[in-house]
């Protein structure tokens, strides 16, 4: 038996008699004519054959004789999976969930536009720490601070890696050691490793609370205010509703009471957004304006949440605490990344344009609904051939995501797929496993590709992936 191994592990051809035999193959030649995919395609035959070798030795093989008629078609089939599969681990996804801030998505698309201005940026030198007109060192976030400033209203501005660095940073720079007043209906977890308490407590701050659940009044701020508070805190209520008998005290008010006790309110506006989001129907809150009206002292937001730009944490306010937080030692910790200030100024610049429709985030909101049906008709249509499934146009609901607007539910237009064979679950993986992953949502008997997050194209790699389904 042995022997036979053996002899079966010696018809396996070398490295470069698979190189010589491959020169014939057309599908072969982008791999062999480019010099810099040599040594891919080297080390890929070496793993390929090591997987041959492990075949013989695991003995499969009783019909060695057919192994052998298809050992050189075998290679090849491997090798060209192996070759056309992506490099990389962060690899482009298909967004059909219909969840437009999808946190383990990336969160915020950035504009066509602004993207290519980060690439240059990335590929070339720029002034982004130089006074060109000086020539002596300047300050990475001049690029931003006017822009934020025309936008809010504020007097000034600044931008941390994200808002949870933005919270942390303002909580260490007023309240070390001091106490801070949040009310119990604001005690906020995001998405698993964002707590406001915790967030305090790593700034060093305390943490008191006031009122209950769902209810807190300006006295119970009022009466915990002592010689140790350093700062009045509100959260925005990112990923919940609080219902029914409720009440909260507004910002304006909040800034009213740290104007006569002499201190600053702070916001974390978590999402943030410079529209009240009326004229899409959403329920009313306040926008960034509005806060920078009120007279708060410093209001955080988030870059890659509604305002649909990069990661980033944005500080806006009265000018001499943003001076204090640039002060700080830590604000060089939690500095914004070059490519993130590209993308933020890029996209500030939209709004300031008023170019809003090509910012993705709100072109995917504000879609009529008309146009998504058309599109999900389409999308139907181009797949009713398919004799693997079976597809139908349906209602359905997307998501805002990224905590936003949590209650909101947008009407759209969905593509419904039921596979002939086998399970919806096996479909949704089967669809996430290709090339490109195709990401789609399960609704009972259905797998539902929400035509809202789509992109370009999408439709066309959505339908040749479904084409490769056996039935
Ligand atoms: C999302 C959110 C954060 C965290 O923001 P990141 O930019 O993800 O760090 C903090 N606070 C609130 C209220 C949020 O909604």
């Amino acid at each position: 038996m042995d022997q036979e191994k053996q002899r079966r592990l010696r018809t396996l051809p070398a490295v470069h008699e698979v190189i010589s035999r491959l020169e014939q193959e057309e599908e072969f030649s982008p791999f062999l004519t480019n010099e810099r995919q040599l040594p891919r395609l080297t080390q890929e035959i070496r793993q390929v054959l090591q997987k041959a070798r492990e075949t013989i030795n695991l003995n499969h093989t009783d019909s060695f004789a057919e192994f052998e008629n298809s050992l050189w078609s075998w290679l090849k089939i491997q090798l060209l999976q192996e070759l056309t599969q992506p490099q990389t681990s962060l690899r482009r996804v298909i967004n059909g969930t219909g969840v437009v801030l999808h946190t383990n998505l990336g969160r915020a698309l950035l504009a066509p536009e602004v993207a290519r201005f980060v690439a240059e940026q990335a590929e070339k030198y720029s002034n982004l720490e130089l006074n060109i007109e000086t020539g002596e060192r300047g300050s990475r976030y001049v690029h931003i601070e006017e822009l934020l400033c025309q936008l809010t209203g504020a007097e000034a501005a600044m931008v941390v890696n994200n808002n949870a660095a933005a919270v942390l940073l303002m909580m260490n720079t007023f309240a070390q050691g001091k106490e801070v007043i949040v009310s119990r209906g604001e005690l906020v977890e995001v998405g698993g490793s964002f707590r406001i308490p915790d967030v305090l407590k790593a700034g060093g701050a305390k943490l008191v609370e006031v009122g209950t659940t769902n209810k807190t009044w300006l006295r119970d701020y009022e009466t915990a205010i002592t010689p140790e508070t350093a700062v009045l805190l509100k959260v925005h209520t990112s990923n919940y509703r609080v219902e029914g008998f409720t009440h909260a005290v507004s910002g304006a008010e909040l800034v009213e009471l740290g104007q006569t006790r002499g201190l600053p309110v702070l916001e974390d506006l978590g999402s943030g957004s410079f529209f009240d989001g009326a004229n899409l129907g959403f329920p009313l809150e306040p926008t960034i304006q509005q806060t920078v009206k009120a007279g708060i002292s410093l209001a955080s937001f988030s870059g890659d949440k509604l305002l649909g730009g990069p990661q980033a944490g944005i500080i806006v306010g009265k000018k001499e605490y943003i001076q204090r937080l640039k002060q700080n030692q830590l604000t060089r910790a939690l500095r914004v990344d070059k490519l993130a200030l590209a993308a933020l100024e890029g996209t500030l610049r939209l709004y300031k344009n008023g170019q809003i429709d090509e910012i993705p985030v709100w072109r995917m909101l504000s879609v009529p609904l008309e146009a998504l049906r058309l599109a999900a008709s389409e999308l139907v249509l181009a797949l009713q051939s398919n004799p693997a499934i079976s597809v139908e146009l349906k209602e359905d609901v997307s998501q805002v995501g990224g905590g936003a607007w949590p209650t909101v539910e947008l009407p759209t237009w969905v593509c419904a797929i039921r596979p002939i064979q086998g399970s919806v679950i096996e479909l949704e993986k089967f669809l996430r496993l290709g090339t490109i992953a195709i990401l789609s949502r399960i609704h009972k008997d259905w797998v539902f590709i929400d035509v809202r997050t789509l992109l370009s194209g999408d439709g066309e790699e959505i339908v040749r992936r479904l084409g490769e389904l056996e039935f």
